[in-house]
């Protein structure tokens, strides 16, 4: 089979594939579309099972981070870059720099930030050779936790989608089960409470969530059980692929918004959803609070209130999103596509930051 014809390959822009015998560096970065600017999207470092697991990663990725960007309206494309190493072990000093000078020698088109397997750190060290690099600490190490602002655009997502599906302006009252409290969903938990949502929590980390439990007077269930409480939303933040073909039956919630990536073990899940009624809000347009605010840090006029602005601007694209849904009887996710496709025909300047 011709690479070219890989399922995921066939829109990419570029994908480069980099061999460094002198620090070890075997790295890919794939550049999905630059149409609205330069390329945005992590760095994942990972002892990968092989070449094609890291390769299928790096084009998958890439492609979600264009539709990411552009319904979060940012002038960006979607990139993504893969390190073939375990981050434990093989994070030396040559290697990081060869992997800065190798998105320096991108010239701009693919910048780069924190993912998993890659730290603050790495951040740093990579800035010393290259400035296509966000989301790096400010000299009083605030900075580069994305959660929070993730977590914030969960919340504006939510107050979306109940507006648009149970006619309601305030979340006060609702009943919310959160999958996961870790740093995106506690501190969507706190969002909730103090808007007067009464809380549901599950964690495999059961010390984590009975503390938080204990201070926003929320109810604790079990994991697996999560999925059948008697819940107006229903927010998963704990890992991908959890909506499958059973827990789409199960679930008991007329709204799933939250902010875990890939939430859709199978694509055919979003019309099981939409057949049984319940809302999904497409976890890209979702938790796009963190991508929101690390574009926002490449701009000289940084301003906390108007990253806070962008990111609640969420609740109105998902309402359009929703209406449109609605009115075309496809599911959120098709609407979701077909906007954000739109957006990468758009001239460019016409997005926000
Ligand atoms: P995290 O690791 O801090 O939290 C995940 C939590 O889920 C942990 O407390 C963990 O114990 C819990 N968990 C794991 N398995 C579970 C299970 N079976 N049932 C219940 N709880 C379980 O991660 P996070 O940063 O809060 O991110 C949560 C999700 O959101 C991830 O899927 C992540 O990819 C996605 N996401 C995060 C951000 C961000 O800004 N952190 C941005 C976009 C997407």
């Amino acid at each position: 089979m011709s690479i070219f014809d890989h399922a995921e390959f066939s829109d990419h822009e570029q994908v480069i594939f980099a061999n460094d015998p002198v620090s070890g560096l075997k790295a890919i970065i794939a550049i999905h579309n630059s149409y609205r600017g330069p390329a945005l999207g992590g760095l994942h470092i990972h002892s990968y099972r092989n070449d094609a697991q890291a390769l299928g990663e790096a084009l998958k990725s890439s492609r979600g981070m264009t539709y990411k960007t552009a319904l979060a309206n940012l002038p960006h494309g979607g990139g993504k870059a893969v390190v073939i190493a375990d981050p434990r072990y093989d994070k030396t000093p040559s290697l990081l720099e060869a992997m800065g000078r190798l998105i320096d020698s991108l010239d701009g088109r693919y910048i780069t930030a924190e993912d998993q397997g890659s730290d603050a750190a790495d951040m740093q060290a990579l800035a010393r050779v290259t400035p296509h690099v966000v989301g790096l600490r400010n000299p009083a190490g605030a900075g580069g936790d994305p959660s929070p602002y993730t977590a914030w655009g969960v919340f504006n997502a939510m107050r979306g989608a109940v507006r648009h599906t149970l006619g309601k302006t305030e979340l006060c009252g609702l009943r919310v089960a959160i999958q996961g409290v870790g740093h995106v969903g506690a501190r969507l938990a706190r969002y909730l409470h103090e808007a007067g949502a009464r809380l549901v929590l599950s964690d495999v980390d059961s010390h984590a969530v009975n503390s938080l439990a204990r201070h926003l007077d929320a109810r604790v269930v079990a994991p697996k059980t999560i999925f059948d409480v008697e819940a107006d939303i229903f927010a998963p933040c704990a890992m991908g692929a959890v909506l499958n073909a059973e827990v789409c039956r199960r679930l008991q919630a007329r709204i799933v918004v939250g902010a875990a990536n890939d939430q859709l073990a199978e694509p055919a899940c979003a019309e099981q959803l939409l057949a049984r009624g319940i809302v999904y809000v497409p976890d890209y347009v979702a938790n796009a609070g963190g991508v929101i605010e690390v574009a926002w840090r490449r701009r000289a006029d940084y301003d906390r209130r108007q990253v806070m602005a962008h990111i609640a601007g969420i609740e109105s694209t998902l309402e359009t999103i929703l209406e449109r849904a609605g009115r075309e009887g496809l599911s959120p996710v098709a609407i979701a596509d077909r906007l954000a496709e739109e957006r990468f025909a758009e001239p460019r300047g016409k997005a926000s930051v």
